[in-house]
């Protein structure tokens, strides 16, 4: 497979090297873009760790060898001409020398309002419980918001058997919200969830 793929692409438009885009595995969001040869491919393929060439160095560079910002791979793949590679990454820490988490200012996850939501749902979160439907869910006990994603579980699959599309849009709403709601009771987040997603996709 780590032969194929290497073998498969064009080394001879870049002098040996070809750019890789990578893109947090989780969200969608592009964080770097940086270039690989044959041996740092090879590499990153072998110990699941992102390799680039440093063209400024001239030399391998682990991502990550000295601040411990290391980037996971998930998946990599060649595009149409096979002369660039997109690497769906998880990112240790800042992907960025600057210390941000994309070298790219502005770059927005794939679902950037669903991130919103989750963070206003957040920033409700020890709010007086008088000043939102959300800050009362949050200081409820758990059983409250597990009952509410259930019955909104519920009113999706009835929607779903009754055929009515609207309905099914409408309750599938109600029922996302709620489970980020639930997950923020729980103190966990979207991205653990894609990342389980992604973790069972590796294995399909
Ligand atoms: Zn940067």
């Amino acid at each position: 497979m780590t032969a194929a793929l290497i073998d498969s692409l064009d080394w001879t438009k870049g002098d040996g090297l070809l750019p890789v885009i990578v893109q947090h595995a989780h969200d969608g969001r592009v964080l770097m873009l940086g270039y690989t040869n044959r041996d740092a491919l090879a590499l990153t393929l072998e110990t699941r760790e992102v390799h680039f060439w440093s063209r400024s160095k001239q030399r391998l560079w682990r991502k990550g060898e000295t601040s411990g910002d290391v980037l996971a791979l998930v998946s990599i793949a060649a595009d149409c001409d096979h002369d660039t590679l997109l690497c769906q990454a998880i990112p240790a820490g800042s992907t960025c020398h600057r210390g941000t988490e994309s070298c790219f200012d502005g770059a927005s996850p794939a679902h950037p309002w669903l991130n919103e939501l989750e963070a206003l749902i957040a920033a409700r979160d020890g709010q007086d419980p008088s000043s939102s439907y959300v800050a009362k869910l949050l200081a409820a006990k758990p059983s409250r918001r597990a009952q509410k994603v259930g019955e909104e579980g519920v009113e999706v699959a009835l929607a779903a058997v009754a055929g009515d599309r609207d309905e099914l849009r409408g309750e599938a709403a109600d029922l996302l919200f709620h489970l980020l709601v639930v997950l923020r009771g729980a103190k966990m987040t979207l991205a653990d969830v894609v990342g389980e997603l992604a973790a069972r996709h590796r294995t399909l």
